[in-house]
């Protein structure tokens, strides 16, 4: 399915996202004094510890920088050539 130009999680992720490799991960927190991140586009929120409206596993760059949430991951993965083994 093609993703509206317009699409409102779309604010030139490009730029730093774009071809990509991800992987799909349970999350973990980065470091002690941050225990969370958002997915690049929609801006869902992973934590560790399940909860409403929070993730505990989704799609991360090498680097561990970015993360994904799965529907976004499916939406934008062919407009931003991405590859997930
Ligand atoms: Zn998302």
């Amino acid at each position: 399915m093609a993703i509206d130009p317009n699409d409102w999680r779309l604010r030139g992720q490009e730029r730093y996202l774009q071809a990509r490799s991800w992987s799909r991960r349970k999350y973990v927190a980065p470091h002690a004094d941050r225990d969370h991140d958002h997915c690049a586009f929609c801006w869902i929120k992973f934590m560790e510890t399940p909860a409403a409206d929070v993730l505990d596993e989704g799609y991360v760059t090498e680097d561990g920088a970015h993360w994904v949430c799965p529907t976004c991951f499916e939406d934008f993965r062919e407009r931003f050539g991405w590859s997930a083994p």
